[in-house]
Parts: C-alpha cells; structure tokens; sequence
C-alpha cells in the first residue's frame, strides 16, 4: 500500500511517500524555524498561515521525489492531534480533500503515536511488544506498546516535557530557539559535574516525571551569578542540566524494562536525537542485555514519513476516519 502522509501539528508542514509503512520513499520537511525563531518560540497564528503557504508546494514535492503520481495514492494519512489546533486544521482539511477526491481511505494520525513509529522505518523488522520512551516538545511518556495502535502508558511528565525544558533552560542561558540541538552541541565542552542541579523522582513508586524543578534550579542559579556579578560557564550550566535530565529518563526507563521483563526499548521524539541520551541508554541496556533502538534524527524530530508508518498499520486495522473527522489538540495516546 502505497500511503501519502501530511504533518501540520506545529511548526513543520511535512508529506511524504511511504510503502507499507516502513519504506520512505520520499519524506518532504519545510520548517518555519527561522520565522519563529524570532519570537522565542512558536506562534499558533503564524504557523497556521506559514501551514497554507506550504502545504500545496510540500505535497507536490513529495509525489515528485517519490516519482508516484495521485493515481497511485492508496490512502492518505494525517496528523489530527495532539498540536496546535490551528496548524492541525490546514493539514486536516487539505488530506480530507485529496482523500475525497482520489476516492481513497482518510486515515487520520496521532502525532506522538506517529513519533514511536519512526522505529519501524528505521528498524524494518521491529515489532511490538517492547517498551518505548517518547521525549519531544510537548510530551514525555514512557509506554508499552502492546500491539499496533495499542499503548498502556506507564511513567508520564507531570509538568514541563523534557524537550520543553531544553528550549526554556535554553532560552534563559542565551542559546536561543530552539534549544535541544544547541543544549546538546555546547554541552560536549562543559564539565557536566560542575553543578547539581535535582534529580526529578517521586518517593510514591511511579514512574512519573517532573522536569520544571531542573528547570527552575537552573534559572536561580542564573539569578544569582547575575546578581553577585559572577561569570556563567554556559557550557557547564548546560552539560549539568542536561545530565540531570538524561539520567532521570534513563533510570526510569531502565526500571521499566526490569519490572516487566522486556529487553526492548525504542526511543521517539526530538529529544531521542539527543547524543547524551543514546549513549546514556545504550551503555546501561547493554549492562542489563537490553537492545535500545532510536530512529535516525531526521525522523524523530516532527515529519511525515512517520505519519505515513502509523497510517499504514492503522490502515490495516481498517481504522478509517470520516470525513467530517475534526482536529483535536489534546489528543491522547491510545485515544481516538
Ligand atoms: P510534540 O511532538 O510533543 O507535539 P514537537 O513536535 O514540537 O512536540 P518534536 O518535533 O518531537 O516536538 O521535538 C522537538 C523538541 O526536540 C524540541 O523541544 C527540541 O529542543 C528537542 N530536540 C531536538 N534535538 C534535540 C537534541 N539533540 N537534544 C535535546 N533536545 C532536542
Ligand atoms: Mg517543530
Ligand atoms: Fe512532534
């Protein structure tokens, strides 16, 4: 089945071409980074226009990379939540368009589920059960994917998402939007012991995370040589945070993987591009004989080859969405 995908859950207006939900053969990205990078970070009303601008050229550049036609098209695929409403509606209503048209299934696709099944691109023999860490902007989640589209969720944030304290801690040392890649490239120069910012655990048991007392440890800190006029180490601020972060997502998942006897993690998001993250996870699943599995970094952070996977297996469900399907922001995962 040959599926074309669209993604416009937020600043990213993506399609692409993908056979049988693990072949790529075309995955189109055109990033709005540089209009909101501006601003500090995203603006809704921007993206939603930024989204209609792009979606026409985005599409057509995908069927002409993928040297297909909308003749062979089997189903389309689309992000209809979790994001931005606004930006999601430009997606919707192009992809329920060309469905209707093209007399083809419309196929509608949580955006985080889509984040998990960037693995099955990278890694063409996987298959669930294994446990996964999704880390992106918005969401941190460890869950157990049971089966296709079928998630328990075992550990969540209870505040800010791991990607989002990156971009705030980011922000407050003056490294700018966004700022995963840029936390993650100075850090490599930091002394990542210089400064103990907490550790984020619950005393109750739960698998549960809380990133904004990282993130608050860090802005006092800021404060405070600000105030007493003392030089910041930005590199060593930010190699500290970023261990504080790393190590909590690695011991919470590893623990995962040990209470319930399974020896596969994938990793999902923006975040699981980050490098210490990979090495932290891969040296301690190899200490415990787990193999720990991430997607290339251009599929974990937002595009719609992975939109494209999650729509085939769906697809095969026979999970087909009406036309009148709306957009829903707060989606769940496991939810429709
Ligand atoms: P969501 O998927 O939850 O709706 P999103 O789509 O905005 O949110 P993603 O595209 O999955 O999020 O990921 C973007 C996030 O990943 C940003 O917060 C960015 O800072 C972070 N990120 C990207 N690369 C890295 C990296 N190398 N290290 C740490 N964080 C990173
Ligand atoms: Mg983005
Ligand atoms: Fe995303």
């Amino acid at each position: 089945k040959i599926i074309l995908a669209i993604e416009s859950s937020c600043d990213e207006t993506a399609a692409a071409v993908v056979v049988n939900g693990r072949e790529v053969l075309s995955n189109v990205i055109s990033s709005q980074i540089d209009i909101h990078t501006k601003f500090g970070g995203v603006v809704p009303e921007v993206a939603s226009r930024k989204h209609i601008e792009a979606i026409n050229i985005v599409v057509s550049q995908a069927l002409e990379e993928a040297g297909v036609t909308l003749d062979d098209i089997d189903a389309v695929g689309v992000t209809y939540g979790p994001g931005l409403v606004g930006a999601l509606l430009v997606g919707l209503q192009y992809a329920k368009g060309l469905a209707y048209s093209l007399n083809v299934p419309l196929i509608g696709v949580n955006h985080i589920e889509g984040h998990i099944c960037a693995n099955f691109i990278q890694h063409k023999d996987l298959k669930p059960p294994f446990v996964c860490l999704v880390v992106s902007g918005g969401h941190t989640f460890i869950v157990h994917m049971k089966d296709y589209g079928e998630f328990e969720i075992i550990g969540e944030t209870r505040d800010d998402a791991a990607g989002e304290a990156f971009d705030k801690v980011a922000r407050a040392i003056g490294l700018g939007y966004p700022g995963g890649p840029k936390i993650d490239k100075i850090s490599k120069q930091g002394n990542e012991n210089a400064m103990k910012f907490p550790k984020a655990n619950f005393h109750d048991n739960s698998l549960d995370f809380s990133f904004s007392g990282v993130k608050s440890a860090v802005l006092n800190y800021i404060n405070k040589m600000n105030m007493t006029g003392e030089e910041i180490n930005t590199a060593d601020v930010a190699a500290s945070f970023q261990k504080a972060v790393v190590d909590v997502l690695t011991e919470n998942v590893i623990k995962t993987c040990t209470t319930r006897d399974v020896h596969k993690i994938a990793i999902a998001g923006g975040v699981a591009s980050n490098s210490k993250l990979r090495e932290s996870l891969t040296e301690a699943g190899k200490k415990r004989g787990i193999e720990v599995l991430f997607p290339a970094p251009i599929l974990c952070t937002d595009n719609a080859a992975m939109i494209g996977s999650a729509a085939y297996f769906e697809l095969l469900k026979e999970n087909v969405a009406p036309l009148d399907i709306n957009a829903k922001p707060n989606l769940r995962l496991g939810e429709r």
